[in-house]
């Protein structure tokens, strides 16, 4: 009979072939965190330095490209760009380039 055959192979097999031992991954693994909104995000990156006390924001052209819009950065306060929420922020003082 074939079922026996396959009861003889599995049994063979069981005692033979290499143990096999599936382990559960850790339970952590699932436990996701929940995906951060992009506002979170945005406020993680630095502020960009720029000389200027204007910026000229177009999100750089790329997904978040929007038109050009002028933030005026005066004072020590970071300003965000009401587009992509890019954040600049006047340099001042040290005159060093990278
Ligand atoms: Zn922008």
């Amino acid at each position: 009979m074939i079922k026996n055959f396959a009861n003889k192979l599995n049994q063979a097999l069981r005692t033979t072939g290499p143990t096999i031992k599936f382990t559960p991954p850790p339970s952590d693994v699932f436990n996701v965190k929940p995906v951060e909104s992009a506002e979170n995000l945005i406020h993680q990156v630095k502020p960009i330095e720029v000389q200027d006390s204007k910026i000229g924001c177009d999100g750089g052209n790329g997904p978040l490209g929007h038109p050009m819009v002028y933030i005026n950065l005066e004072g020590n306060t970071p300003q965000s760009c009401g587009y992509c929420g890019l954040r600049f922020i006047q340099k001042h003082g040290h005159h060093h380039h990278h």
